[in-house]
C-alpha cells in the first residue's frame, strides 16, 4: 500500500475523468478487460502475491480487472475511489509485466495499470517526485532540468580529467555524422558525471566514433512513462530522435 500521507492533492471532475478514460480506451484494452478467465494462473507470477501471503487483491487480474471497475464508473467516483485506485497503480503493481508472460490469452495487466496511472495523472494524480521529473522534462528536456550551460561545461570538465589519463582522449559534441550518438541518464551529470567520463575512456580506447548532442536529447530516461502520461513520453522520445537526425548518427546507445 502507498504511503496515504503522500497522497496527492485529489479534485474530482467526473467530466474530466470520463474524457481520459474515453482517451485511452483502445481495442486492446477492451478486450483483454472482457477476455479474461479468472483462471488465475497469473497470480504466482507477480511478487506482490507471493510477498504478501497470497493475498487474493495482489492476483495480477484482480488488479487489472479495476481498469474495468473504473471504466464502468463513467466518472462518478469518490475521493476514497482514487485512493484504492492510486495505491494499486502505484503501491501494488510495479507494472513489470512478468505476469503477462504467463497469461495463456497475453493479457497485459502492465498495460491496464499504466492506464491506471495515466488517467490518475490526467487528474493530477501521481506521486510527486514523478510530477517534479515530468515538469523538468517539458521545461528543460531532461529530468533533473540540467541546462545546456550546465550540460556543456560538465563535458568539458569529464574530458579535461580524462586527458589527464589519456592524453588525446575527447568527449565529443556535436560532431556530425558520427557513428554513435551516446545518451544519458540525466542523474549521470547532475550526480556522477564520472560515469560520463568512463564511458568515455571505454570509446576512446575501442577507437569508437561518437558524440553527444550539447542541447536536449541526451537524456534517455522516461519517468513519465511510469506515470502513465504518453504525451510527454513520446516528447521526450522524440528529443532523442530529433537530435540523432539532426547529427545524422547511424545509431543511438543508450547508458546502462
Ligand atoms: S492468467 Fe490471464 S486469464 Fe488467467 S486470471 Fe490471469 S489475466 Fe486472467
Ligand atoms: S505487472 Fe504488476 S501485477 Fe504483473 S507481475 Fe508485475 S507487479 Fe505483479
Amino acid at each position: 500500500m502507498a504511503d496515504p500521507r503522500k497522497y496527492p492533492e485529489i479534485t474530482i471532475n467526473p467530466e474530466s475523468i470520463r474524457q481520459a478514460i474515453d482517451a485511452r480506451m483502445n481495442a486492446r484494452l477492451k478486450m483483454w478487460m472482457r477476455i479474461c478467465a479468472h483462471c488465475g494462473l497469473c497470480a504466482d507470477t507477480c511478487h506482490f502475491y507471493v510477498a504478501k501471503d497470497r493475498d487474493p487483491k495482489m492476483v495480477p487480474s484482480y488488479k487489472a480487472q479495476k481498469l474495468k471497475e473504473f471504466v464502468k464508473k463513467k466518472g462518478q467516483v469518490d475521493e476514497a475511489y482514487l485512493k484504492e485506485i492510486y495505491d494499486i497503480a502505484y503501491g501494488d503493481c510495479t507494472v513489470c509485466r512478468r505476469c503477462t508472460m504467463f497469461c495463456p490469452f497475453g493479457i497485459d495487466m502492465a498495460t491496464m495499470v499504466a492506464t491506471l496511472r495515466g488517467i490518475l495523472t490526467s487528474q493530477g494524480m501521481a506521486p510527486e517526485g514523478l510530477k517534479a521529473a515530468i515538469k523538468n522534462y517539458q521545461e528543460t528536456g531532461n529530468q533533473m532540468a540540467v541546462s545546456e550551460e550546465d550540460w556543456v561545461e560538465t563535458l568539458k570538465w569529464m574530458e579535461e580529467e580524462l586527458q589527464e589519463e589519456l592524453p588525446g582522449a575527447v568527449i565529443p559534441i556535436d560532431k556530425k555524422g558520427a557513428k554513435i550518438m551516446y545518451t544519458v541518464n540525466a542523474r549521470e551529470p547532475k550526480f556522477y558525471p564520472q560515469d560520463i567520463q568512463l564511458a568515455a575512456k571505454v570509446f576512446h580506447v575501442v577507437g569508437e566514433d561518437w558524440t553527444f548532442p550539447s542541447k536536449v536529447g541526451w537524456d534517455d530516461t522516461n519517468l513519465a512513462m511510469f506515470a502513465g502520461d504518453l504525451k510527454t513520453a513520446g516528447y521526450i522520445v522524440q528529443l532523442i530522435r530529433d537530435a540523432a537526425e539532426e547529427l545524422q548518427v547511424q545509431r543511438v546507445v543508450i547508458t546502462e
